[in-house]
């Protein structure tokens, strides 16, 4: 590998590395779903992405600080859609430490707390700590208005209309039995 190629490696933006199986969060979300959703959805946005930054003033930016910054476009769309992913499909564990948050999250869950609906649903925090459900289209996200995004439901037909078709509120609910709440916790600084 020449330096310049080292270089331009280290420049892309990479898929995350999954920390189960594909098949290890069944039965709620399939084998199938993982291969599609994470193999190829989120695929095409990193390599949209890495085609799409080289030579504008993105390059050498973080995911964060282009989602947080770019005028809406291509660039702020695939940048997003990666970013939002990552953040999905990181919050899963098939083997759950414990099925509640605890700490300061559960605190203020139990005190801002509210329903989510259809769109990327995203429970964030404000730079005070209090909870705000938002919802974002496309590749938005809540870092845009300067909060912390602590979780995130992907409600796109693609996340669940393999395994669950259009039982879209069953998804949901058993979603709650694969958060990694300690992965969570750690997004709440
Ligand atoms: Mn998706």
């Amino acid at each position: 590998m020449t330096l310049i190629t080292l270089i331009a490696t280290l420049m892309m933006f990479n898929m995350p590395k999954l920390p189960y199986a594909h098949n290890a969060l069944e039965p709620v979300i399939s084998q199938a779903t993982i291969d599609f959703h994470y193999g190829k959805h989120l695929q095409t946005y990193v390599n949209n992405l890495n085609s799409l930054v080289p030579g504008t003033e993105f390059e050498g930016k973080t995911l964060e600080e282009i989602v947080a910054t770019a005028p809406d476009g291509p660039i702020f769309n695939n940048a997003g859609q990666v970013l939002n992913h990552t953040f999905y499909f990181l919050q899963f564990t098939p083997a759950p430490a414990r099925h509640e948050p605890e700490g300061p999250l559960a605190d203020a869950i139990r005190r801002d707390f509210g329903l989510f609906g259809s769109g990327w649903a995203w429970p964030s925090a404000d730079k005070d700590g209090k909870l705000h459900i938002t919802k974002e289209a496309n590749g938005s996200n809540p870092l845009r208005a300067g909060l912390t995004p602590l979780l995130t439901f992907d409600v796109w037909e693609h996340a669940y209309y393999l395994d669950y078709q259009n039982r879209r509120a069953d998804h949901l609910q058993a979603l709650w039995d694969i958060i990694d709440w300690p992965a969570v916790e750690k997004r709440l600084k």
